[in-house]
């Protein structure tokens, strides 16, 4: 019997203190939920307190990230990452603080023509406890060393995030609520599910947290070439979007996160950072991060772009008055790229 069905007979607030119980460090099963009734804490004694399972842990000797191959009950498997934040200003009591990217789904059906994830093919969505024990996994390790806090968290690791819909809502609502990781701290990417976009924009309840889509170009054509996914008229769509999105979202920090890889001879010449520039004057609020690519051990297809012509992407855009920043690489001898330590495992 699952979780939800042995407690489906309690109160609401029991789901309550269960959540509460699984961000709770001096916690480490059902059982010592003392919250609970004892009728129930026996009830819930098969139940995995943890849904993932270390299979392989590999750590940076260059930046101390850390990347970890995650295995479920049914044996499939997902990468998380743990990255250090370098910048003390960052720790509000001298404690460290990390962001870690999360998973979403086990491989990817979107077929991104970069990424490592989208050659395993889709296997399967993350339940909710999935996704958020992720996180846990993490933090455990954290608190067993001392080492610090889990501040900040990406839905950039596998799979799409908005084709599992309900359950990333789920566990967003979750992390903010249970463990107490701010709305602005957790960042949404994804290349562009525009139903499930129009949901964002529209439920209420959905957590306000920040985010990010994957363009990679403003060219329609040549998006589409980078990722098959793309629709017809998602451009339209964004410009159209963004506009609901700002008066959804109206904070100033709920700027749209643009992510732009840059392949060297297929999205950075001139048209394509002028397409770039055009369509980020349209969107409002929004910040662009261009992405070096680093490769991929799994695609010898693409080369990253050279630095000095990235600054200058960054240049002519900072000229327009564009927020733009270039992503920081991390983990580059442990095969960080999403997808590659999943990939040699299959
Ligand atoms: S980049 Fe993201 S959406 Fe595209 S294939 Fe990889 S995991 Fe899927």
């Amino acid at each position: 019997m699952s979780l939800e069905e042995i407690v489906k007979s309690e109160p609401a607030y029991r789901l309550d203190q269960i959540f509460l119980a699984w961000f709770d460090k001096n916690i480490h099963n059902f059982s010592e939920i003392t919250t609970l009734s004892k009728n129930l804490r026996e009830q819930l004694i098969g139940e995995p307190w943890m849904t993932v399972k270390e299979k392989i842990l590999q750590t940076s000797e260059v930046d101390g990230t850390r990347k970890a191959l995650l295995e479920f009950s049914d044996g499939k498997v997902v990468e998380s990452v743990l990255m250090p934040r370098a910048s003390k200003k960052e720790w509000p009591d001298d404690r460290p603080r990390f962001t870690i990217c999360v998973s979403s789904q086990v491989g990817c059906p979107m077929g991104c023509a970069f990424c490592a994830t989208g050659k395993l093919g889709f296997s399967r969505n993350l339940s909710y406890r999935e996704i958020i024990d992720q996180m846990r996994y993490w933090q455990q390790i954290l608190w067993d060393n001392n080492e610090g806090e889990i501040d900040n968290i990406v839905f950039m690791g596998q799979g799409e995030p908005l084709l599992n819909y309900e359950n990333v809502k789920l566990s967003l609502k979750i992390l903010v609520k249970y463990a107490k990781i701010g709305q602005r701290k957790i960042t949404l990417s994804t290349v562009g599910v525009p139903e499930a976009m129009e949901k964002i924009v529209t439920e209420k309840d959905f957590p306000a947290v920040r985010f990010a889509l994957s363009l990679h170009s403003a060219l329609s054509e040549s998006r589409l070439a980078i990722i098959p996914s793309n629709r017809p008229g998602f451009l339209d769509f964004l410009v159209e979007w963004s506009k609901k999105y700002h008066n959804a979202f109206p904070s100033r920090t709920h700027f749209i996160g643009l992510e732009y890889i840059m392949l060297k001879g297929v999205n950075d010449d001139a048209q394509h950072l002028n397409a770039l520039i055009k369509l980020a004057l349209k969107l409002g609020s929004i910040r662009v991060n261009l992405i070096p690519y680093n490769g991929s051990s799994c695609n010898d297809f693409f080369q990253g772009t050279d630095f000095a012509t990235i600054q200058t992407w960054q240049k002519k855009m900072n000229d327009r008055d564009i927020t733009c920043t270039i992503r920081r690489s991390q983990g580059l001898d442990i095969d960080a790229a999403c997808g590659q330590l999943a990939n040699k495992n299959q």
